[in-house]
């Protein structure tokens, strides 16, 4: 479903994709807790140890089913297969981009909805240490709706398993040792706001940190949220000092209600009153991600409000070019207007980077593979919708709060 979240509020479908096909009811064994699976085995009087070795398969073989997990005995496997599946995502459709840097790839779920994924590497440079990040989807779709976002235009599918969000660290950690490489970190910038699918973030985060299991350490994963409010509180009683990341945009209320519809339903001052509260709890730098766009929110006047709003922050801003979305009327921000911008804060004290590669990256994890697949909708419902967000964002600019209401599917 292709959906219109601007002009009255209303979540219009502009495309309807065919209906998702039947769920498989086995969950993904990359999801289930050690705990469990040990409790699993003992009911089939088989001993603990063998939970290790299963994890074992899981996280560095390469097999596909769990009837080719040669060192348990045939019943077992045969018990695992009717109990659980040992991948939740389809062979992936990976491209290569950025001279091999990057890769993107689709992924298909067992009901036949696709979400995307990106590997970004990083060679060593200086001092530091070679990185590769998997970029990683939370949700099919998203219901936030901001709208130079790809996901944002395709609408809500659904929340994805804590085994599907796994699996797509276990491809790109596969796919890393294939080249004799180490996945670094893990970013949730990719399809989906992870803080709407809350609980399942935090398992699959759990399980991406065990020791038993992937071991990553906590703070090499990032958790990238456009505001929502009582999922950073969720965040911060959890305890693990994961990274927070908060899509910020706009510092002005009226503009951000444009950029990101949740904002008439958590604010900004409070979104960034609880990422300070998250810092201290885990002495962890918030990172703000503002996706620059022309003429939108990359003015004197913008940049005033953000420095004013993050002063004396323990907080790092990044500056993202806008990677060019099919059906907005909006471009990225010029390089000088983005160096303007990033002196001003700088000036204030705030440690800023202009992240010039970043758009095409995030934009490719960001729902436009998908989007593509979805087809083009009508022209003039494009054409409408363009009109709408030239109209909505000018009114901001002249400040004027907008009334509508928030995308239904967000925060219910
Ligand atoms: N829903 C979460 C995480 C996924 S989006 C969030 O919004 O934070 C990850 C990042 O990609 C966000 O910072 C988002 O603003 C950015 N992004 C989305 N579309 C983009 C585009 N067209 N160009 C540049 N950045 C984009
Ligand atoms: Fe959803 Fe993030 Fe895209 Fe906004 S930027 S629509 S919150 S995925």
């Amino acid at each position: 479903m292709l959906s219109e979240t601007v002009g009255d509020g209303s979540v219009q479908p502009l495309i309807s994709l065919p209906p998702a096909g039947t769920r498989d009811p086995r969950p993904g064994l990359s999801g289930v807790p050690m705990t469990q699976l040990e409790g699993w085995l003992a009911e089939r009087g088989q001993p603990a140890y063998r939970a290790r070795q299963i994890a074992d398969h899981v996280w560095a073989g390469a097999a596909q089913s769990t009837d080719e997990l040669r060192t348990l005995p045939q019943s077992l496997r045969l018990e695992l297969e009717d109990s659980f599946r040992l991948t939740t995502l389809g062979p992936p459709d990976i491209t290569p981009s950025d001279g091999g840097l990057t890769q993107k790839a689709l992924h298909r779920l067992d009901d036949g909805r696709m979400i995307e994924t990106v590997l970004m590497r990083y060679p060593a440079r200086g001092w530091r240490k070679a990185r590769a990040t998997a970029c990683i989807s939370s949700q099919a779709g998203c219901a936030v709706g901001c709208p130079f976002c790809a996901t944002g235009e395709l609408g809500f599918w659904r929340d994805l398993e804590v085994a599907e969000i796994v699996d797509q660290v276990r491809v790109w950690r596969q796919w890393l040792a294939g080249v004799g490489q180490r996945l670094t970190n893990v970013v949730f910038m990719g399809m989906g706001e992870p803080l709407l699918n809350v609980e399942r973030v935090l398992d699959a985060a759990a399980a991406i940190t065990d020791r038993a299991r992937f071991g990553l350490g906590a703070r090499h994963i990032t958790i990238s949220t456009s505001g929502v409010l009582p999922g950073i509180e969720r965040m911060i009683a959890a305890g693990p000092t994961y990274t927070l990341a908060v899509s910020l945009h706009a510092a002005r209320p009226e503009l951000r209600d444009v950029l990101v519809p949740l904002n008439r339903r958590w604010p900004v001052a409070e979104v960034v009153e609880a990422a300070r509260e998250h810092s201290r709890a885990t002495g962890r730098r918030i990172t703000y991600e503002t996706t620059m766009i022309g003429g939108i929110n990359d003015t004197a006047e913008d940049a005033e409000a953000m420095a004013e709003l993050l002063r004396g922050d323990h907080a790092h801003v990044n500056l993202i070019p806008m990677n060019q979305v099919a059906h907005t009327p909006w471009s990225a921000s010029p390089a000088q207007v983005i160096e303007r911008f990033a002196t001003r804060l700088r000036s204030a004290g705030i440690q800023t980077t202009i992240r010039w590669n970043r758009g095409q990256e995030v934009g490719a994890a960001c729902g436009q593979l998908a989007a593509e697949r979805a087809g083009e909708p009508p022209a003039p419902v494009v054409a409408r919708r363009r009109q709408l967000l030239v109209e909505a964002s000018a009114a901001a600019l002249r400040g004027e709060r907008s009334h509508e209401a928030v995308p239904s599917g967000v925060g219910d």
